[in-house]
Parts: structure tokens; sequence; C-alpha cells
């Protein structure tokens, strides 16, 4: 991270929770954070619980995101979600193009790309996730996979969108694998998609925030966030307990 750009921690609840666990996750979060000021939080419940979260987190500075949402603005979408509606019950961010979205439920590039417009159109903050499978490492393929990726969303929002966007870069050989990609390799990464940005506007490049996502932990957090790209986590497993989810806050609020 540099002076510029604050770190994010946010945590991808995934399909989990339940009403009271929920509470019992927040109140652990609010509990902890008094330490941590200069560090953004963010919690993505699955989209049944959003309205509830809302009113646990509403009065504290954790934000709250969705982790998906319709590209589609209204009408007959059977079981889709649109921004406007996360808006409306206090989202300020959403993921989009996670890739237990991409490789799960088919999404492609350009319809993720149509999801970050739909985010930034209902005044939500995209997080765009990337990242290349272990195949595609393995391959030499990283920079190519994550450049196409990237390009697709450049191309259908143009490069100033990013302005009002995160990214972040989730290897997927990574991810509730607790295999963790190094922080060398983790950079390496980030300041290609940072050098992707520049070669577009280097002011909207300096400013956005790349965070981190696979099997971030505590004990692991420190080495990756030092990283002069790194500007936070996409946090999966950890997320899910509060010891866990602040251990990794605390790292960033330490730097
Ligand atoms: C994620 O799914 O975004 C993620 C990073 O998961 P985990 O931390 O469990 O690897």
């Amino acid at each position: 991270m540099t002076d510029m750009r604050r770190f994010l921690v946010a945590g991808n609840w995934k399909m989990n929770g339940y009403e009271a666990r929920n509470r019992e996750l927040c109140d652990g979060i609010l509990a902890g954070l008094a330490a941590a000021e200069d560090v953004d939080v963010l919690v993505c419940p699955p989209y049944p619980f959003l309205a509830s979260v809302n009113g646990l987190v509403r009065d504290s500075r954790v934000r709250l995101g969705a982790q998906n949402v319709s590209e589609h603005e209204s009408g007959a979408y059977t079981g889709e979600v649109s921004a406007a509606m996360l808006k409306d019950v206090g989202c300020t961010y959403v993921i989009v193009g996670h890739s237990e979205r991409r490789t799960l439920f088919g999404e492609t590039d350009d319809q993720v790309a149509a999801k970050f417009r739909a985010a930034l159109d209902a005044d939500l903050t995209p997080i765009l996730c990337v990242g290349e499978t272990l195949e595609e490492r393995e391959a030499m393929e990283t920079e190519a996979v994550i450049s196409r990726q990237i390009a697709a969303v450049v191309a259908a929002t143009g490069i100033d969108a990013f302005a009002s966007a995160v990214i972040a870069y989730e290897p997927v050989w990574a991810i509730g694998t607790g295999l963790v990609a190094t922080p060398e390799q983790a950079q390496d990464v980030h300041n290609h998609i940072r050098g992707l940005l520049a070669a577009e506007n280097a002011d909207v490049a300096a400013g956005v925030q790349i965070l981190y996502g696979g099997s971030m932990k505590g004990d692991n957090a420190s080495g990756l966030l030092g990283m002069p790209d790194i500007d936070g986590g996409l946090i999966g497993g950890a997320s899910l307990k509060s010891a866990d989810f602040l251990a990794i806050v605390e790292a960033a609020a330490g730097l």
C-alpha cells in the first residue's frame, strides 16, 4: 500500500450464516474495531441477511456489500437481485465476477463487465474479482488471463469507471485451499494489474485499491499487505470468525 490508498479488508461470507450467528460475528467485529481506525472494513453476507446485517452495522464504520448482482435493471428475471435493490437495503459495495460465479455458474467476462456497470449505475462500488487457475499459472498464462478479464471491463465501461471501483486479485488455486500466493507472487500480479490501468490513466491506476484474496489469514496477512501494490484483502474462510477476521484487520492497521 502507499500513503495515497487506504487498506480495505472485506469479508465474503459466501453461502454461510444465519441470523443468530451473524449477530455474534458482527458483535465480535464491532467490539474489536476501535484499534484499527485507518482500515476500511466490509462484510458481504448472503442476500437474505443484507437487511438485518445492515441493522447491525449501520451505526458503525463497517460497510455492507453483496456477493453478486444482476446485470439487468428490473423485470422478469426470476431469482435475480438488482443493483438498485442492493442499494436500497444499505449496500455500498458488491462483489462481481468471483471465480466461484465464473466457474460454477458460467459467468463470462462480458457478463461480469455488465454487472460491474450495473453496480456503478446504482452508485455501488463494484469489487471486480480476477484470477488465474492453477493450470493457467503452470502454462505461464497468468498475465494474459488477468489482462483479458480486466480488458473486458475497461472496454465496457471505460477506464474512468475504475476511479469508483475496487479490484480483487484472487488466484483460483489459492481460494479455500489453504494454499496462499507468496507476497512476491501476489505483488507481481498486482503490479501487472496496476500497469494495465496506468497505460490508460495513471491517476486512476494510482488510486485504485487492489485487494488480494486466497487463504489470507492472520498469520500470513502482514507479509502480503506489506507489498506496495496490495491494498487489502478479500477474505473467505477467515471472515467467518470475528477473531480471525480481526487478526487480518489488525495486521493491516499495524503496517
Ligand atoms: C474468496 O472466496 O474470496 C476467498 C478469498 O476465500 P478464502 O479466503 O477462503 O480462500
